[in-house]
């Protein structure tokens, strides 16, 4: 409404210039027609005719955050949905073993013999509630996936090796999850082997402030052989408790939007992203806004490679038919139509070929002053 006057409003509102003077005069104010007005006396002004009159917000389509605002979600549509759950750990201590027994003890009868992982995420069916694991993507990956905005885990299992201890990844875990705020579930594994001391484990692990119930604490520690499958179904039952704690919920009917859990260039069929759906329903042929990259999903598959036309909130699912690779942890938004979705990519892409123009030249100043 800068800069408005009574010319303008005339012509919005069909009635001759000078009649909006002469209406204006009556409300006290002494303006020719070309004098811009100041808002209050628009919006009086507009009352007057009945009409409310509201300032137009130029909205920023290259925004991806305002989807992501569930906050003012109305509660009435949100419906739980299944926890996200990461599993790390110092190297070695057994995360791809225990994500192994994990799917290979929880297909269905259907899948089994048919099952090769094709994504860096699968979900599993337990007492009739849905449990999505993300492989672990490294911890620096994890971090860098966090300083992107992405914050896809809801519950961190920290697995430490009974006959190892705490070691320095276990540490960094420990941080990760601490910076993300994903409550921690311990898993002391190996307790099969001679030389395992679960005992000595929660200890080191009170130094972090990661204490077992029977301690005084309120941490779930389950002792666990993923080699041997024992106790898992523990461990499974303790993350459902722990996410119904949590209370995780979503609206599936709205535009989906979630978070890049890795992408690559497949020569065959173009750029081919895992996404972590985390609000909405994905469909096949949703135009869509990925990091810097925009397209409109060709196909997408689950974690076994089969076509599905749809994705609920906190499903890992494969995509094609993006413009380019967007990068782990960006983050994702279904738009209304393909011509937005693109104008609004290109410009992200745009944006950020400046970005890394500013940095790189930045960059080449400070260490021409270092060598100064
Ligand atoms: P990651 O680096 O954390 O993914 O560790 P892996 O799952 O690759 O396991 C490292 C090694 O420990 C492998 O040789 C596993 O067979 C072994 N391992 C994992 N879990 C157990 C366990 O519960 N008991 C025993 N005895 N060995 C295990
Ligand atoms: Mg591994």
């Amino acid at each position: 409404t800068d800069g408005m006057n009574a010319q303008d409003l005339a012509k919005i509102l069909h009635r001759p210039a000078a009649e909006i003077v002469k209406k204006l005069f009556m409300l006290g104010v002494m303006v020719n027609q070309n004098q811009s007005l100041e808002k209050d006396t628009i919006e009086i002004l507009a009352a007057d005719y009945g009409i409310e009159a509201k300032e137009k917000v130029q909205e920023d389509i290259t925004d991806l955050d305002r989807f992501f605002d569930v906050d003012n979600e109305d509660e009435s549509h949100l419906v739980s949905r299944p926890p996200v759950v990461t599993v790390m750990g110092h190297v070695d201590h057994g995360k791809t073993t225990l994500l192994d027994n994990i799917r290979h003890s929880h297909i269905t009868a259907q899948e089994a013999g048919g099952i090769t992982q094709a994504i860096g995420a699968y979900q599993v069916k337990y007492n009739d509630q849905v449990i999505t694991f993300l492989d672990t993507p490294g911890h620096a990956a994890f971090s860098e996936m966090r300083a992107r905005g992405a914050n896809i885990t809801d519950i961190t299992v920290l697995v430490v090796a009974a006959d190892d201890g705490v070691m320095p990844q276990t540490i960094e875990a420990i941080n990760h999850a601490k910076a993300a705020k994903t409550p921690i579930i311990v898993a002391v594994n190996k307790v099969d082997k001679p030389g395992a001391n679960p005992d000595h484990v929660t200890e080191q692990l009170t130094e972090y402030g990661l204490i077992p119930e029977d301690w005084g604490g309120d941490t779930i520690f389950v002792k666990i052989s993923a080699k041997f499958g024992k106790n898992i179904d523990e461990l499974l039952d303790m993350i459902l408790l722990q996410a119904e704690v949590m209370e995780l919920k979503a609206n599936p009917n709205r535009r989906a939007v979630g978070s890049v859990v890795e992408a690559r260039l497949d020569q065959g069929r173009g750029p081919v992203a895992t996404l972590l759906v985390q609000q909405g329903t994905l469909h096949v042929g949703d135009p869509i806004v990925v990091g810097n990259t925009f397209g409109r999903v060709r196909t997408m598959t689950n974690e076994n490679g089969r076509r599905i036309k749809e994705a609920t909130p906190s499903t890992p699912v494969e995509i094609t038919g993006l413009n380019a690779v967007p990068e782990a942890g960006d983050r994702f938004a279904v738009f209304e139509d393909e011509k937005t979705a693109r104008a609004a990519g290109e410009e992200r892409a745009k944006r950020a070929q400046e970005e890394e123009r500013a940095r790189t030249s930045h960059v080449t100043l400070d260490n021409l002053f270092a060598t100064m």
